[in-house]
């Protein structure tokens, strides 16, 4: 096995890439920072993120599999997987993006044990601690049920946007407003039986509803307080903004009404108790603060390292 910084990669049978560039490349899932495949001409990744991938439009290089190389949940996005290779050196496993908490749309991390681990750390430190997904959701609900006229979420358009869509239509009985890219990719979840009803921005049906009161989730990007004070003037209705992301405890977006630390990531705790339950022999962190974590992992007695 081998593990190089910067571009990373590992040797399993072949030369797999993860999440980078290469000949042989694992998408471990779709989010466009992980998807890179322009020199790949062989790739390992789950049927929904080949889906995801090709709803934007990229080709999609041939299919690879290998008896060496196990996929597991990783409980981030829809399709997200981890990798876990038996090597010359041992089991080795990269998390990619992951979650150990399950949401409303399923998921929660699988954990198995290695000898070698590359996880990610984007939450790695103490800090970034959420409460309950579960309490997250209530105070979701409570802030959408005291909402008149107009309400506006923030959030990512894989991943998060579905799980806001999915807790609206089931828990208050709404069909929020989504963008283009979010209405592509919430198509892909229903192909694989998630259920989420939406109304895509720029349709006669989303016409209709604008003239109303209604509920929309949109990138944070588009989300600024102009955006909130121009769609009260052209509407004349009371418009309510939230944030939801993990980024949340940062204190973002303290200008809106509300902000919902929910992540699609594990929190500080979730992270430490990965590691402790896959019990590697050696830990590489990456992304985030892989630095900070790797110090924190090695005071609790594992031998690990930034990369
Ligand atoms: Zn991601």
């Amino acid at each position: 096995m081998l593990i190089t910084t910067g571009k990373t990669r590992v040797f399993v049978d072949r030369d797999i890439h993860l999440d980078c560039d290469g000949e042989f490349a694992f998408v471990s899932h779709a989010h466009s920072d992980h998807v890179k495949l322009k020199k790949a001409k062989h790739l390992i990744a789950s049927p929904e993120t080949k889906s995801l991938i090709n709803a934007k439009g990229v080709k999609l290089p041939e299919d690879y599999s290998n008896d060496k190389i196990e996929l597991l949940e990783a409980g981030h996005v829809l399709g997200a997987r981890q990798l876990r290779a038996s090597t010359d050196t041992g089991v080795f496993t990269y998390t990619g993006d992951f979650c150990l908490e399950k949401n409303i749309l399923g998921g929660g991390a699988e954990t198995k044990e290695c000898d070698s681990l590359l996880m990610e750390t984007t939450f790695g430190l103490p800090k970034y601690e959420f409460p309950e997904r579960s309490s997250i959701y209530d105070s979701v609900i409570d802030f959408q049920k005291n909402a008149n006229g107009i309400t506006v979420y923030a959030a990512y358009s894989l991943g998060k946007t579905q799980e806001l869509i999915k807790l609206l239509n089931d828990k208050v009985g709404l069909i929020p407003l989504v963008g283009k890219e979010a209405a592509e990719i919430s198509r892909v979840y229903n192909k694989y039986g998630c259920n989420l009803k939406f109304i895509e921005l720029g349709t006669t049906d989303a016409e209709e509803v604008l003239d109303y009161d209604f509920v929309a989730i949109l990138p944070p990007r588009k989300f600024t307080p102009e955006f909130i004070k121009n769609l009260r003037l052209v509407h004349g209705k009371k418009v309510s903004s939230a944030f939801v992301s993990g980024w949340a405890v940062n204190k973002w977006y303290s200008w809106c009404d509300a902000v919902f630390p929910l992540s699609n990531h594990s929190d500080y705790s979730g992270l430490v108790e990965y590691v402790e339950r896959v019990s590697p022999k050696k830990v590489f962190c990456t992304h985030g603060f892989s630095k900070e974590f790797a110090a924190d992992l090695a005071r609790r007695g594992f031998q690990a390292q930034s990369i």
